[in-house]
């Protein structure tokens, strides 16, 4: 089968090509300077670029799958969650070619779309445990089919990212700030500066990051009352020390959803991780290593696969076509979309 997948929910216009879990092509086209003067992204600006975007990167996905339009077999596009504006730009477009076509449409939950993603990329079997951890989400999730997901715990408030992006910022670190918190740390003391380890005393695997952040003002604030300023070596004992605490959070909630997760008896026991903060080398390590301990494998989706994209999009929508979850022209576009609220798409109104 090859679907045509779109992607449109946030600042990213996306089209890839899929023939089962080959990537024929992947097209992203972001919108980062249209943006970059309103310091955060503008749904009505987003909306306006999806829609002028779109049928472009449709035309470059087909051209670099070498595909000709009438070949592709279903078209898959993101219903939600996401800026309405955008959303509603791709489904329209996704049924414009569907209908021109007489082919399947199907509408994908774009957090879906993620979790999905270690099963295009290392073809893991259900159900596995996922930690969806970047700029905006931390979560865990057993992944057990295309529509079936179960949340175990998640952030509380500022998601891992978030937190280093402050952190820098409070640093006078360059943005994004999970690559510069890393390098700094790599000169580090991270045993000089006590950071809290927050919720660890509660039982479950929910998780909080926003204390880190205060935690570190206040340390920051008193160095610069004390000694009138921060020394490299400073910013480095910070670094390394909020670090091992994120990282020390994520260890331990992790141990405790594999323990959840083994629990089933899994046939072939997995965990991925995904999201941006999946590149830090230090968190990654000690996953990595619980993960040998249990004896459940590990794995790390390429980081292009886990920021937004079209590929997973078609590749969750081929697994919804096989589950026989087509949609129909009535697919809706949702500004909200839980995943643990099934992953097909209301028919109607969307509400
Ligand atoms: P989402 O798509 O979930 O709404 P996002 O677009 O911010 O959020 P990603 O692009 O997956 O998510 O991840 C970006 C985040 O990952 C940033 O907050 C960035 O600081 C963080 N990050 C990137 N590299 C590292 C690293 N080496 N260590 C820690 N964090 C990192
Ligand atoms: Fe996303």
């Amino acid at each position: 089968l090859t679907i045509l997948g779109l992607e449109s929910s946030c600042d990213d216009t996306a089209a890839a090509v899929l023939r089962g879990r080959e990537i024929l092509s992947s097209v992203v086209m972001g919108q980062a300077e249209l943006h970059a003067a309103f310091g955060g992204v503008v749904p009505e600006i987003a909306a306006r670029a999806h829609a002028e975007k779109l049928d472009l990167a449709v035309e470059q996905a087909l051209e670099q799958a070498g595909i000709p339009l009438e070949e592709i077999d279903a078209v898959a596009v993101t219903a939600g969650p996401g800026l309405i504006g955008g959303v509603l730009s791709g489904v329209m477009t996704a049924k414009g070619i569907a209908a021109g076509l007489g082919k399947p449409l199907v509408g994908v939950n774009h957090l879906a779309g993620h979790a999905l993603t270690p099963r295009l990329t290392d073809g893991l079997s259900y159900p596995y445990l996922m930690l969806l951890v970047s700029g905006g989400h931390c979560q865990f999730l057993v992944v057990r089919g295309p529509q079936d997901f179960s949340r175990l715990g998640g952030t509380i408030d500022d998601a891992p990212g978030e937190a280093f992006d402050k952190t820098a910022r409070l640093l006078g670190l360059p943005q994004p700030g999970g690559p510069s918190v890393e390098a700094e740390a790599k000169a580090g003391d991270a045993a000089r500066f006590a950071f809290p380890r927050p919720l660890l005393d509660r039982p479950g695997c929910d998780m909080s990051f926003s204390g880190l952040k205060t935690a570190l003002l206040r340390m920051r604030d008193r160095l610069a009352e004390t000694q009138g300023g921060l020394r490299a070596q400073d910013r480095a004992d910070l670094c390394a020390g909020f670090q091992a605490a994120v990282r020390d959070v994520l260890a331990e909630k992790t141990r405790r959803a594999l323990k959840t997760y083994l629990a089933e008896a899994p046939a072939e026991p997995a965990f991925a991780i995904a999201g941006g903060v999946a590149a830090n080398g230090e968190i990654r390590g000690a996953l990595q290593a619980l993960c040998a301990e249990a004896g459940v494998r590990f794995t790390a989706p390429p980081l292009r696969l886990c920021t937004d994209n079209a590929a997973m999009i078609a590749y969750a929508g081929g697994e919804l076509l096989a589950a026989g979850e087509a949609s129909d022209m009535s697919l809706a576009a949702r500004p909200r979309w839980p995943l643990d609220k099934g992953a097909a798409p209301m028919l109607g109104s969307g509400r």
